[in-house]
């Protein structure tokens, strides 16, 4: 089945197809160059169904998106849906920033989340599916670890003592808010093509 992804970031697609190996059926193809809807969304899955109907209306193909970021309690849930733009600059300004916030916060107060929401459309961009998921965790004091990206390096998931920057790809794809999200897809689209006509 040929799904566009809602992006046109080729990193983007290749963490995607490496979280698709169980399902060989599922052809994912990019977005066309410049592909960036405004994300004017209130929530993780409004944000996610938009990107993936703009894809849908453009490419004419049933369309996949996901929206994601980080909720820190101590900080009302922010930077939430606003997590990519949270402050200008860099995913390190923005690390920076979020220890700076939470400077006064004391160890036990760090309680945060990843949050990835999915959407999936047809063709004519009429939902087919969507789901929430959250990884849960705690803000570390300093920066620990260089794999991952944007706040994998302050970010320490429940039940581990190391950052999400400081595990390997494939275990952190196991726990992750995206890889559940995605998993959860993977099954919808699985029983969907079971089902007799
Ligand atoms: P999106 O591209 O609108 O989904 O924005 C996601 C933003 O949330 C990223 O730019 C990161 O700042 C943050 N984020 C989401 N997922 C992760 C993750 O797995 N690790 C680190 N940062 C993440």
């Amino acid at each position: 089945m040929k799904i566009v992804l809602a992006t046109s970031n080729p990193g983007k697609l290749k963490e995607f197809q490496a979280l698709s190996l169980a399902a060989p059926d599922l052809e994912l193809v990019l977005a066309p160059e410049g592909f960036n809807p405004e994300e004017t969304g209130s929530t993780f899955i409004e944000n996610a169904l938009l990107k993936a109907r703009e894809a849908a209306k453009l490419c004419h193909l049933p369309a996949i998106a996901d929206d994601s970021g980080l909720t820190v309690e101590a900080m009302g849930g922010r930077p939430g849906i606003h997590s990519a733009r949270y402050c200008p600059g860099s995913d390190a300004d923005r690390r920076q920033k979020l220890l700076q916030e939470l400077k006064d916060v004391p160890v036990g107060k760090r309680q945060a989340a990843f949050v990835c929401a999915v959407a999936f459309v047809d063709s004519n961009g009429e939902e087919l599916f969507t789901c929430e998921q959250h990884w849960p965790g705690n803000i570390s004091l300093s920066e620990v670890g260089s794999n991952g990206f944007g706040f994998d390096p302050v970010f320490i998931p429940l039940e581990q003592e190391i950052t999400a920057a400081q595990m390997e790809p494939k275990a952190k794809n196991e726990l992750s808010h995206r890889g559940q999200a995605w998993r959860r897809f993977l099954n919808h689209l699985a029983t969907q093509q079971s089902r007799p006509i």
